[in-house]
Parts: C-alpha cells; sequence; structure tokens
C-alpha cells in the first residue's frame, strides 16, 4: 500500500498546492468561499479545507478541492493528541465514530475507503518518535507547518529522518495550517507541496499523493532529483545552503555563501577547490566529492557520490531568505 516513488522521474506537470487549512466553519478567520478564492488567485491548482472535526463543502470549478478534515485522536505516549488531517473521504460521520478507537482503526478506515491522512505537525503537538514509528499505516507527516512556525514550532524533520533511518517510507508535506491569513503574523501562502500529475484530475492528485510525488516547500524550487552513475544528482534554484540528508554520521552541508568567500572558509579540511570553466562556478569538496556548480542562470547543481549514504538519501535547500525546500527520499540499496 505505501508507494514511495520519485516524482522527477515521472512524466507529467507540477502542481502547488495546500493540503491543510481552516475556515470560519472552524477556528479560521475566512470564509470557505474566501479561502478558496485566495489559493486559487495565488496559482495554487489544489486545496484541501480541513476544518476542524467538520468537512466543509465549497462548490469551485477553478481549483481541486480535496474534501479534508483535521481530527484530534488521543493515544500519543505522553497524553498529547495526534491530530490527523484525513483527505478524500465525504462523510463525516464514520470518521467520528472511529475516532475514539484509535489511529490504526481510523487509518485502516481511511485507506480502505481510498482516503489519505498524514499526521499534523509533530513538533507542536510534543509527540514522541515512538507515537510515530507505532503508526502502523503511517504515509506522510508534516515536516513544515506555517502557523506552528509562528511559535518557533514549525519545522518536524527530526521525527521525518528518524523514521526514514529506520527504512520506512514516509513522505514530508509542507502546509499551512492556515488560521489567520493576512493578519499578521500571517500563516498563509508559507508552505506547500509541489505534486506530479500525468492529467490534472481530483482522482490523479490523490494517487499522486499516495504515490509521494511530491516535495515540500516554503521557497526554493527542485528541477530535478535522482540517481545516475553511482551518485545523487539535483538541480535547484538559487540556494545558499544545500544539506545531504541520511543515516546517522553521514552526509553533509554545504553553505554555498560561504563557497562564495573561500578564501576565508570553513572548508579547508574538505580540500574544497574552486575554479572557473565555461562561465560557471564550480564548487569541488574533496573529501566527498561533492560538486556544485552554480551556472550564470543561477540554477544550481550538485552531485554526491551514493557511497556517503546509507539507508536514503534526501536533499534540504535552503535560499537567502531562510526559506526550505525538501524532496522525498530516495532509499538506497
Ligand atoms: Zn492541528
Ligand atoms: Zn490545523
Amino acid at each position: 500500500m505505501i508507494h514511495m516513488s520519485n516524482p522527477f522521474e515521472k512524466k507529467g506537470k507540477w502542481l502547488k498546492g495546500n493540503l491543510h487549512c481552516h475556515t470560519t466553519e472552524s477556528d479560521g478567520r475566512l470564509s470557505p468561499a474566501k479561502v478558496v478564492e485566495k489559493y486559487r488567485n495565488q496559482g495554487y491548482r489544489f486545496l484541501a479545507i480541513t476544518d476542524h472535526n467538520k468537512i466543509t463543502k465549497v462548490e469551485e470549478n477553478d481549483i481541486i478541492l480535496i474534501p479534508g478534515v483535521e481530527v484530534s485522536i488521543s493515544g500519543s505516549e505522553y497524553d498529547s493528541s495526534f491530530h490527523v488531517v484525513v483527505l478524500g473521504l465525504e462523510d463525516y460521520e464514520r470518521i467520528d465514530n472511529l475516532k475514539n478507537q484509535g489511529l490504526d482503526d481510523l487509518l485502516d478506515y481511511v485507506f480502505s475507503m481510498d482516503g489519505y491522512a498524514f499526521i499534523a505537525h509533530p513538533y507542536w503537538s510534543s509527540l514522541t518518535f515512538r507515537d510515530l514509528s507505532d503508526i502502523e499505516k503511517l504515509q506522510a507527516i508534516e515536516v513544515f507547518n506555517a502557523t506552528c512556525d509562528l511559535i518557533g514550532k514549525g519545522y518536524s524533520s527530526v521525527y521525518w529522518d528518524a523514521l526514514l533511518a529506520q527504512g520506512k517510507k514516509i513522505g514530508g508535506l509542507a502546509v499551512d495550517d492556515a488560521h489567520r491569513y493576512d493578519l499578521p503574523p500571517t500563516d498563509s501562502l508559507k508552505g506547500w507541496i509541489w505534486l506530479k500529475v500525468e492529467e490534472i484530475s481530483y482522482k490523479e492528485v490523490l494517487d499522486s499523493l499516495k504515490k509521494g510525488l511530491y516535495y515540500a516547500s516554503t521557497g526554493p524550487e527542485f528541477y530535478s532529483f535522482g540517481t545516475k552513475d553511482g551518485y545523487i544528482k539535483a538541480s535547484f534554484s538559487p540556494v545558499y545552503r544545500v544539506n545531504l540528508i541520511t543515516r546517522n554520521g553521514r552526509g553533509a552541508s554545504i553553505n554555498i555563501g560561504d563557497l562564495e568567500l573561500f578564501s576565508n572558509n570553513r572548508y579547508e579540511e574538505l580540500k574544497l577547490e574552486i575554479y572557473k570553466e565555461d562561465n560557471e562556478d564550480v564548487f569541488e569538496i574533496g573529501r566527498y566529492n561533492i560538486v556544485i556548480k552554480k551556472k550564470n542562470s543561477g540554477i544550481c547543481y550538485i552531485s554526491a557520490p551514493l557511497s556517503i549514504f546509507r539507508i536514503y538519501s534526501r536533499i534540504e535547500i535552503i535560499d537567502v531568505l531562510g526559506r526550505y525546500a525538501w524532496t522525498n527520499p530516495l532509499f538506497i540499496q
């Protein structure tokens, strides 16, 4: 049931979407119609309104609307609740009944009905790692949640990596979880996913979600990511830092800003070499044989040998404004 495909190796179109937000039907500040209008006008192609304990219905043709709801379920190790976002189901009553039976029963039901579900904001919820690793049908967690970031608890990647290090094929989502929208400090249009679909339809959006055919972002963009000839390769929009993340003790973090100031760089022990070639700046880091090329276009390229990764590889990029993008993991044989 759990898939994790590489969206960069699939044909199709990229669609931008947000899978978690609230309206005046629960504790959000904007009406459902205004919320839809806001995302549609900003180029989002799909949206899930996920009010608390209620499936809010809106009529709209210009954006794919995925019915959704956020439910709280007790049972975490230290007495806090799981917040679960359920997508693709129309009938709330059954979900409500299953809430009291526990998370596993709810997820069994959701996936048996061809729906989708993920765990919202693990950091904000003070979940434990065991809370997440015990969930049999876990498919994705929020790696970033914009409204939780307003109190400094937006980033949950530490949980994600703990799960991935166990070989669990879990996707990482960025969402708004918008409540305030334009009221400062704002919490809308700050976290989204780019989803790869072959055709633009509701069914295809849900199918691609289930297959992990997306990456999460709060700003920067990936253009490619995959393995070739024993290397992990990726290209992306201009950033100042790249994190090559894998299991304990391996991986690398490269600060491109520092590379540009190489006369005063921290990478001497990595035998950094920088040279110019055909109007490209090429940065080579000897120890790992990681190569970063920054073309005049501003597109960054990185290639790093598979030997520096264990179990899985994912890439995080961070731009000068501190905005992130996260690929989903590739699992290494
Ligand atoms: Zn929540
Ligand atoms: Zn929420």
